[in-house]
């Protein structure tokens, strides 16, 4: 099944020059939203996955499915003052300015294998925090899944140390 037929590509948005890769239409379809996770399913089987980690909210979306058919955990990456309890917390840098990523600090155990999910890999910028948050709390990234890469970021160039898993890339 060729997943690129679901994805959209909405030329400037959110702003000027931007061609932001919607997909919506993926998971609208039940069949290409089924074989995009299964496909994530299969990788995480393969890297022994004790626990999955996705970023608000696209990361979710990715995500929980995969827990769910492999009968294992979701921890929730939230922006700052959106989860409840004790969190620790990470900065990092955007285009404009700095966003705060938090998640609780109990969400795993140390020694814990982590596969971290989201939509996208664009700079890479939220999937780095994610790792620091992950690995401050002593779990083991032993993988990151995206439905998407953009090649012409320097996205990868930053996870040259991990494992990752893309289902399609974009020049
Ligand atoms: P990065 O931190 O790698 O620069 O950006 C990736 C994050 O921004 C992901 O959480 C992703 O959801 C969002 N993002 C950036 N560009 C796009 C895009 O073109 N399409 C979608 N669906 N998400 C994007």
């Amino acid at each position: 099944m060729d997943l690129r037929q679901y994805v959209e590509i909405v030329d400037n948005y959110p702003k000027e020059g931007i061609r932001f890769k919607d997909i919506t239409p993926l998971m609208n379809d039940g069949e290409a939203y089924r074989t995009a996770v299964n496909e994530i399913v299969k990788y995480a089987k393969e890297k022994e996955i004790d626990i999955i980690v996705g970023p608000e909210a696209r990361g979710f979306i990715i995500g929980c499915p995969v827990s769910y058919s492999l009968g294992i955990g979701f921890a929730p990456v939230r922006k700052e003052g959106k989860l409840p309890r004790e969190v620790i917390k990470v900065d990092y840098g955007l285009e404009y300015g700095s966003n705060v990523l938090t998640i609780h600090k109990d969400a795993i155990k140390p020694g814990q294998r982590v596969l971290i999910t989201d939509d996208l890999l664009a700079t890479g910028g939220t999937i780095e925090a994610t790792i620091k948050l992950v690995e401050e709390l002593g779990g083991v990234v032993a993988g990151c899944a995206f439905l998407i890469e953009l090649g012409y970021l320097d996205g990868m160039e930053k996870l040259k140390d991990y494992d990752v898993f893309t289902l399609m890339k974009y020049e």
